[in-house]
This record gives structure tokens, sequence and C-alpha cells, in this order.
């Protein structure tokens, strides 16, 4: 199939851009590397450097790719961020995702499968979150998504085009070639890392005095891996609807430092701080609408076997895709991709 995927040079969609190739699809990768790297972008994909507001040339390159369905990663994904810049999470997930609807509609491309977030269901009153749990954002990354899930509803309705919306829990691991790699790096599991390798201090435990077991937040942390899988199959069967996407099993911060000592062995030394802005304290996922409806599993359930991918690639690449772009010879110019 031909596939346009939006966000293909940022952590998840140059998973899933190197899963589809795998698979034989046609990919054309549209990002503006604001988050991204072209590094990122596995060779066999079309990448073209272009911004979601650019509705007329997103469109233009609908028709000359020909896609067949559009496949929505690009996005700001950070919860503290979003609660002191809330201008930039409604101006590229909501008026960004806007655009590139307006594009599909003009280049009649009639199916779209959209990043949303556990962030759009706040603070569940029970868990774990199903689909039909209430959703109430306690942050403006999550009321950003769970707005263009309403846009993409109407779209549906009156444009016919067919939504899969997919509500991420905590992505994490990598695949053997491509990894995580934030130019600011907030996220819990690749800062222990960097902690593990000696590239910062100490980790910092953003709250010890939660409503868990052991004080800190819980997270579903799913696998990249697991999630390009579960994309593949909504672009390539016509399933609609929404889905959650995690393991279905919570683990706490303190856990993931653990699981984190015992993969790197790597001496890892704490500080607990305040809580952070806008975290809920527990969020797991429900997956058994799609492991019934998509027929998805989880591949990788044991935590310590995601950290161990994200581990290796750390260790491959010190520093991320910087690395990378060092290593192309003057015969491979970093600019250069195949179509
Ligand atoms: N967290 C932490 N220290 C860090 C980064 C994150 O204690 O350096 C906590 C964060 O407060 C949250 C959990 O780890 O409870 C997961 O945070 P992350 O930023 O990885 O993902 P989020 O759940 O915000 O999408």
């Amino acid at each position: 199939m031909k596939i346009l995927v939006t966000g293909g040079a940022g952590y998840i969609g140059s998973v899933f851009t190197e899963h589809l190739c795998d698979h034989g699809h046609n990919v054309l990768v549209v990002d503006n590397l604001s988050e991204g790297h072209q590094a990122a972008v596995d060779p066999r994909a079309q990448l073209e450097v272009v911004d979601l507001n650019e509705t007329a040339r997103l469109g233009d390159l609908m028709k000359a790719h020909g896609s067949e369905a559009v496949v929505h990663f690009a996005a700001n994904a950070l919860v503290g961020e979003s609660m002191k810049n809330p201008a930039k999470y409604y101006g590229n997930n909501v008026t960004g995702g806007l655009s590139l609807l307006n594009a599909m509609v003009t280049a009649g491309v009639p199916k779209i499968v959209f990043s949303s977030t556990c962030a759009t269901y706040g603070i569940p009153d029970s868990l774990p979150i199903t689909e039909s749990t209430i959703q109430r954002p306690v942050n403006p990354y999550g009321h950003s998504k769970l707005t263009f899930e309403g846009m993409l509803r109407w779209y549906g309705e009156i444009h016919g085009i067919e939504p899969v919306i997919f509500r991420y829990f905590n992505a994490a691991g990598a695949s053997p070639r491509f990894g995580e790699h934030h130019r600011v790096e907030t996220h819990l599991i690749p800062n222990i890392l960097f902690a593990a390798q000696g590239r910062q201090g100490e980790i910092k435990i953003f709250g010890d005095d939660y409503d868990t077991p052991d004080g800190t937040a819980i997270r579903d942390y799913i696998h990249v891996l697991d999630l390009a899988s579960a994309h593949r199959i909504a672009v390539e069967t016509s399933i609609t609807g929404q889905f959650n996407l995690g393991t279905g099993c919570g683990h706490s911060v303190k856990e993931v430092i653990e699981a984190c000592r015992s993969v790197t062995g790597r001496e890892i030394i704490t500080e607990t701080c305040p809580r952070r802005a806008g975290d809920p304290p527990r969020l797991v996922a429900s997956i058994d609408k799609a492991r019934s409806v998509l027929g998805w599993e989880p591949r990788f359930t044991d935590i310590a076997e995601t950290i161990k991918t994200a581990w290796n690639w750390h260790e491959a690449n010190p520093k991320g895709y910087a690395d990378i772009i060092e290593q192309l010879t003057p015969d491979q110019p970093s600019s250069s991709k195949a179509a």
C-alpha cells in the first residue's frame, strides 16, 4: 500500500516507517524535522520536509504519491511543556492536524490512523482504563489530542474519512536500528539510561507522595515495535474506532528505575523532587478491545526486555542520531533519501 506517515522522522514514526518498509509498503514520510531527525528515516522511504500547516503542499504530495492512508504521528507530546506553553500544543496538534485533514479531503485520501494518548483520559475514576472511560484531560497536551479526536469524528461523518484512533500509553524501547532521540529529553526511561551511562547525574523522581504502593506514579510502558504492529493492522484492514494500546500492566517510577539497574548493571542515583504539574498518578490500559477487534497482541510484556532494547540502542548510539550523521561518508550525504 501507499502510506503517508507524518512525523516519520520522530521516535515512534521512525520505527513504524521501518516496520512498514519491512512489510513491503511504499512509505512517504512528511516531517518538518523540528523534533525528528533526517537520519531516523528509513532509506527505503521517501522523506519530504514539510510542515503540517502547508495544506496545499501536503495535498499535492498525497496526490502525487497516491496515498491510500495517512498515519499521523507528527505532534508535540510533552505534558510538562504543554502546561507552560499551551499555544504550541493547540497550534501544532490542533491547527496542524486540521490542515492535514483538509489536505486529505482535497486529495481524496480515505483513511487516517491517529496517534492519540492516554492523556486524554486525565485522572480516571478506576483502572484499567477502557475506551469508554470518560475523557477529562488534565493538561493541554491531552486536551489538544482529544480536540483532534473530536474533529476526526466530524470529518468522518461529513467527508467520509475513516478514522482509527490509537490512545497510546507510554511508548518505550527501540528497534535495533531506530530509537528515541529527543533534542531535550524529558521522558523517564531514556533519562534513567542516560544516568546509567554517566551522561547525566542523578535521575529525578517527580513525586513520591502519590497514592500508589511505593508513592511514585504508575504508567503502562508499551514497546514501539508493538505500537508499530498495531498501526500496520489498522492500515491493512478496514477496521475503524478507538483503541487503547498498552500492555495492560503498570509500573511505578521506582520499579522502572530498579529494572534499569538490573538491565544495565550500572549504578543509578536518584533524587526525590516535587510532583511534575499535569501528571496523573496512575495510567494503565485495558487492551481487551485491541486484542479482540484488531487481533493484536503486545509481544513485549516484560518491562526489563523493553528497557533492554532501549539500552542496546543508546549504547550503540550514545549521541543518538548525531552519531549516525557523523558516520555517513561523503558518498552517503545525510540529505540523500531514496524514493
Ligand atoms: N518522571 C520522573 N523523572 C523523570 C521523567 C519522568 O519521575 O526524569 C515520571 C513522570 O513524572 C511520570 C512518569 O515518570 O510520572 C512518566 O513520565 P514520562 O515523561 O516518561 O511520560 P508521560 O507519562 O509524561 O507521558
